[in-house]
C-alpha cells in the first residue's frame, strides 16, 4: 500500500511531520513547505499512486473522494468565496516533482491563467 522510499507515503503515515489540515482512512491534506499562495494544501491519498497515469478503474471514488475534500476544505479555509485552484501536475512535463498523486489547493491571492 505504501511505499518505503516515497515522501508522501512517509508524510500520509505520519513518519515525517507536516502541518496536518486533514486526516480521514483514505485522504491526508497537509501545507506544502513551500507555498506558493496564502493557502497553499496538498491533498493525498494515503495509497501510493504515482501519478494520474497510474490510476485505475478501483480509484475511480477514491479520487472522487478527494475532490469532495477538497471543496470542504477550501470553505474551511476560507477561500471558496473568492476562488481557488485545484491542481495535480503530471509528469515531467507537467511539472510533477513528487511522484505520488496530490492535489494542489491554492487560494487566498489572485491567481494568473495561464500558468506557465
Ligand atoms: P509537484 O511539483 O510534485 O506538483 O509538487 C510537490 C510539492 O510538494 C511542492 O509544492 C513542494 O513544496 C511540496 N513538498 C515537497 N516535499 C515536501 C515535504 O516534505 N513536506 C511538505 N509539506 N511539502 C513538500
Ligand atoms: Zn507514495
Amino acid at each position: 500500500m505504501t511505499k518505503s522510499d516515497c515522501i508522501f507515503c512517509k508524510i500520509g503515515a505520519k513518519e515525517i511531520p507536516s502541518s496536518i489540515i486533514y486526516e480521514d482512512e483514505q485522504v491526508m491534506a497537509f501545507k506544502d513547505i513551500n507555498p506558493s499562495a496564502p493557502v497553499h494544501i496538498l491533498i493525498i491519498p494515503k495509497k501510493h499512486i504515482a501519478s494520474f497515469n497510474d490510476v485505475t478503474e478501483d480509484d475511480e471514488k477514491l479520487l472522487g473522494h478527494i475532490q469532495f475534500i477538497a471543496s470542504r476544505l477550501a470553505a474551511d479555509m476560507g477561500v471558496a468565496e473568492q476562488g481557488y485552484r485545484l491542481v495535480s501536475n503530471c509528469g515531467k512535463w507537467g511539472g510533477q516533482d513528487v511522484l505520488h498523486l496530490h492535489y494542489h489547493l491554492l487560494g487566498g491571492r489572485e491567481l494568473n491563467w495561464p500558468p506557465g
